[in-house]
């Protein structure tokens, strides 16, 4: 597209149609831009509609395309509003990043209240299934495309105090490998991305009410700091790309080598 100015570094990414749930913070945030950077036009999905739009503006800024869509990814009605928007003002759909997450309150199994159980479930996983059932016939009719699910290395691995959200991205990378195997013969390769322990705001919250976890976190991660939200950007939109194009139903870990030990 004649908007972009700068070198694009991946294969079939420019002139496409992005959708970024969470895309007015942290890796959203990140993702949403280099997706731009590399030509794509982004819908930017998010519940903060100030978050949101300066993403946008960010974009815009950098002459790239990008339209801001206030939504809840739990409500099937705004996923659906989100990808008739990347239709109508776009003209169709190849990528979706469904991303939107929170981490929620940090308890001991036995101590949970069921409200954040259901509140984690509903936005981290809920919210992925609800993306892919929308996407996913919008891209079939499209020509195919991908899909990046946003896990963790919780999708992996157990963390105390963290139930809710452990059981929520365990259940993204078995969605992810069940929508991999039931449409990459069609054209829709599914894949998830794993951070690790990633500088975004959600991870400044916790270290502000808990600045020595937040050491031990670094400390025992092997490429000695945290991950940028860029880290996990470039890894997305690698995905996404043709140069990904034998790689489906995989979760790709993003950690600083912290899941190997
Ligand atoms: P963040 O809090 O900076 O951004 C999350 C964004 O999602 C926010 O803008 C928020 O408003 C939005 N959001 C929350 N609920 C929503 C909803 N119901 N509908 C639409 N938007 C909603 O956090 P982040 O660190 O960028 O996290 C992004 C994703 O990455 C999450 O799924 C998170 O679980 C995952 N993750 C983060 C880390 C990390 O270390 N930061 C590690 C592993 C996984």
């Amino acid at each position: 597209t004649e908007h972009y100015q700068g070198e694009k570094t991946m294969n079939g990414i420019n002139g496409t149609v992005a959708i970024v749930t969470g895309g007015g913070s942290g890796i959203g945030q990140a993702t949403a831009k280099r997706f731009a950077e590399e030509g794509a036009s982004v819908v930017v999905n998010d519940i903060d509609v100030e978050g949101g739009k300066e993403t946008v503006s960010a974009i815009e800024a950098d002459g790239g395309e990008a339209v801001f869509v206030e939504g809840d990814v739990t409500d099937p009605e705004d996923v659906a509003e989100t990808v008739a928007t990347a239709l109508d003002t776009f003209g169709g759909l190849d990528f979706a990043f469904n991303n939107a997450g929170i981490e929620g309150a940090s308890e001991p199994s036995s101590d949970q209240p069921l409200s954040n159980w259901e509140k984690v479930i509903d936005i981290n996983l809920t919210g992925v299934f609800l993306g892919l059932r929308e996407q996913i016939p919008a891209m079939l009719h499209d020509g195919g495309g991908a899909i990046v699910n946003t896990a963790s290395i919780a999708g992996l691995l157990g963390f105390p105090n963290l139930t809710p959200y452990v059981a929520s991205k365990h259940g993204v990378v078995g969605l992810t490998k069940t929508a991999a195997l039931e449409f990459s013969a069609e054209g829709v390769r599914v894949n998830a991305v794993c951070p690790g322990v990633i500088e975004t705001p959600m991870v400044e919250r916790t270290q502000e009410e808990d600045p020595e976890t937040m050491e031990q976190t670094i400390a025992a991660t092997p490429i000695d700091r945290l991950g940028q939200p860029e880290e996990i950007a470039s890894a997305v939109v690698w995905l996404c790309s043709e140069d990904a194009s034998f790689v489906t139903g995989e979760s790709l870990v993003v950690d600083g080598g912290y899941s190997v030990q």
